[in-house]
């Protein structure tokens, strides 16, 4: 009898499983079909100075609508990356933030900064490096108003492939950002063979404000970033008291609700413009 409810329990999980891959195959066929369609957007999230709380940069992430809402980003980047999808959509993504970064330049803002999240993949295609420097290139970008942003991850997945590809860029003066930084549990040694300018401190230490132990991990990310020059960004910031704390910690810059959720190019001119109205 145990033997069959076992059989019974195995058959539904194939199930359970067989119906997840179905919905998974879907869903990448939709995503493949919406971005040949052009459906995808671009969405801008400023981060902000801690001291002055002036805009210094913002962070270009992906929206998908459909019929159905926004599916999240969480949910079909992995897709995107599983099928191979993301090396055109990343590709995509690095284009159209350049585009937009000299609009702002049009529009005055000449000193922003815009970061861009990389997966894996794309650091196997063997024309990446180039296809990066010929796209920043092209848009007449200042190489430094450009941030990629990696995982560790996405580090130690393929270590020597990204540390090669990340130097040449460093070397023709792009930014390097390490995302959700102290998440990945991986060796502290690449960060000394990384040429990188900016730890982000992820949002899973900020969320608690008292001295307790996220709050720890907060403060050793950002002296770990100061003692080796780089600069910080706390993550996922909600509240004035967590600005105020990673402030009081050194950290340099912010991103979060607080400040603003991400938003599109149009609205973020706006955000910009009402900004330097207010001085
Ligand atoms: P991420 O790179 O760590 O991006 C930050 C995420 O935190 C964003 O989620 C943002 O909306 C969210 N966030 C920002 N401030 C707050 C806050 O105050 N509170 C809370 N609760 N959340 C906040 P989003 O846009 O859903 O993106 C999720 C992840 O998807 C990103 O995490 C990134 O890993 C990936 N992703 C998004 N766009 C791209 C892309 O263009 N390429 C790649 N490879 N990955 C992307
Ligand atoms: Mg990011
Ligand atoms: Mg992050
Ligand atoms: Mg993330």
């Amino acid at each position: 009898r145990a033997k069959k409810d076992l059989n019974t329990n195995f058959g539904f999980y194939e199930l359970e499983m067989e119906e997840k891959t179905t919905w998974r195959l879907g869903l990448i066929r939709q995503l493949r079909t919406d971005f040949s369609a052009r459906k995808l957007e671009l969405w801008y999230q400023p981060q902000v100075d801690l001291v002055t709380e002036r805009v210094v940069g913002m962070e270009a992430l992906l929206r998908w609508p459909t019929s159905e809402g926004f599916i999240s980003p969480s949910v079909f980047v992995p897709l995107a990356e599983y099928s191979g999808l993301i090396i055109d959509i990343g590709a995509w993504v690095i284009e159209e933030s350049c585009r937009r970064l000299n609009k702002l330049t049009q529009a005055g803002y000449d000193n922003v900064r815009m970061a861009v999240n990389i997966s894996m993949p794309q650091f196997r295609d063997p024309d990446f490096v180039n296809m990066v420097i010929r796209i920043v290139t092209e848009y007449q970008i200042e190489p430094a108003r450009l941030e990629l942003e990696i995982t560790e991850s996405v580090v130690m997945d393929e270590p020597q492939i990204v540390i090669e590809s990340l130097r040449e860029l460093k070397a023709f003066g792009i930014k390097i950002a390490i995302d959700d930084f102290g998440t990945g549990f991986s060796s502290m040694s690449y960060l000394q063979q990384l040429p990188l300018d900016r730890l982000k401190v992820d949002r899973s230490f900020i969320n608690e404000i008292k001295p307790n132990q996220s709050a720890f991990i907060a403060e050793t990310i950002v002296t770990l970033g100061n003692r080796l020059g780089l600069q910080t960004i706390a993550e996922g910031i909600e509240k004035r008291e967590q600005a105020s704390y990673m402030l009081k910690l050194g950290c340099d810059e912010a991103q979060g609700f607080l400040y603003a959720k991400p938003m599109p190019y149009d609205n973020l001119i706006e955000f910009l413009d009402e900004q330097k109205s207010k001085g």
